[in-house]
């Protein structure tokens, strides 16, 4: 198991004001967050370990295309109202008549979204059934602004229950998942202890955050 058991209770601020607001939300299921999840240390350093990982796996089996070496070759990401990750896992072939890219999947990232997975999936699964007044609360202290949210909550409803990857993955939970409570009854599917089941639905994302099929769950 990668992660500990034990609910890390540091509601320590990080950098970039994030961790401001660290009160326990509960949502019409009665279902208690903490909103430390997201100023997280350990946390955060577990999904980073993830994704060197899941970058040092898809290194070692070289290029897709013509099973070259692979090259470093990140991608700079400034992604917001979350941890500072700066840098997006990704390689280059470095076959000169090939040079393409692989970008691994990733438990941190979200296609190329600005803010990083572990906002948009917390934040919309948070605000269900909360008052207009709190999610508002929730929003200013986040800095997200009403149409970006507006945005992910859309995209799971539409982007997300249309992609392939959805129609293939859904018949996997029983019973099954309530699309249009997305994406909180996919967290609530993941019978596990809070930071456990975070890390569960990001794995469970995974597939779709490589640049080749965000494609079609771009916004
Ligand atoms: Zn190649």
């Amino acid at each position: 198991m990668r992660s500990g058991k034990i609910l890390n209770p540091r509601g320590v601020c990080s950098p970039g004001g994030f961790a401001l607001y660290l009160k326990v939300v509960k949502n019409e299921n009665g279902e208690t967050w903490c909103q430390s999840h997201l100023a997280d240390r350990q946390l955060h350093q577990l999904l980073e370990k993830v994704d060197a990982d899941l970058a040092e796996e898809a290194c070692q089996e070289g290029c897709l295309y013509c099973e070259g070496k692979l090259h470093r070759a990140d991608y700079d990401r400034k992604p917001r109202g979350g941890p500072q990750w700066e840098r997006r896992y990704s390689f280059c072939c470095a076959q000169e008549d090939c040079r393409r890219r692989r970008t691994p999947e990733s438990v941190r990232f979200l296609g190329r979204r600005v803010y990083a997975g572990l906002v948009v999936v917390l934040i919309t699964a948070m605000i269900h059934g909360l008052k207009p007044s709190r999610v508002r609360r929730i929003r200013e202290a986040l800095q997200i602004d009403s149409r970006t949210l507006k945005r992910w909550r859309q995209w799971w409803l539409d982007n997300f229950v249309r992609s392939s990857f959805w129609k293939a993955a859904r018949a996997r939970f029983m019973p099954l998942v309530c699309e249009q409570r997305l994406p909180l009854s996919l967290w609530l599917s993941f019978a596990l202890e809070e930071r456990d089941r975070l890390l569960a639905v990001l794995e469970f994302l995974k597939p779709i955050t490589t640049p080749a099929a965000w494609k079609e769950l771009a916004m």
